[in-house]
């Protein structure tokens, strides 16, 4: 079933597009919660993280590597970032396409339950 995502990728509703390639495209978080709140979506389609092939690790890593090169480029790497992962209903997981939360731009807390 298409996802809020979906439409996002497919420019059929608006999001502030911070990065895009052939693989990843990345915006703006609707409700940041942090100065800076940038989610990484791959366009090969995953509705979690538990649903990501054993054998197609670079779906993720290709996340974790364009976060990165953000944190770098926007001149806060340095500083530092957290990039987050939710899955299912205990890790809070709202949108169900497989995404990774870049957080920055201030220090965060700790995380806990
Ligand atoms: P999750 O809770 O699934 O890990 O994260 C989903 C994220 O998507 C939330 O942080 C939420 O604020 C964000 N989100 C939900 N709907 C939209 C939307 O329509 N546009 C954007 N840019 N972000 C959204």
């Amino acid at each position: 079933m298409p996802t809020i995502f979906h439409k996002i990728i497919r420019r059929e509703i608006p999001a502030e597009i911070v990065f895009e390639d052939e693989h990843v495209i990345a915006f703006r978080d609707i409700a940041p919660q942090a100065p800076v709140h940038v989610l990484f979506v791959p366009k090969d389609t995953y509705a979690t993280l538990d649903d990501v092939p054993a054998d197609r690790p670079e779906i993720v890593g290709r996340l974790a590597v364009a976060a990165a090169r953000y944190a770098r480029e926007q001149g806060f790497a340095e500083d530092g970032y957290r990039i987050v992962m939710n899955c299912n209903g205990d890790g809070g997981q709202t949108v169900f396409q497989l995404h990774l939360h870049l957080l920055a731009g201030a220090p965060l807390g700790r995380f806990g339950v």
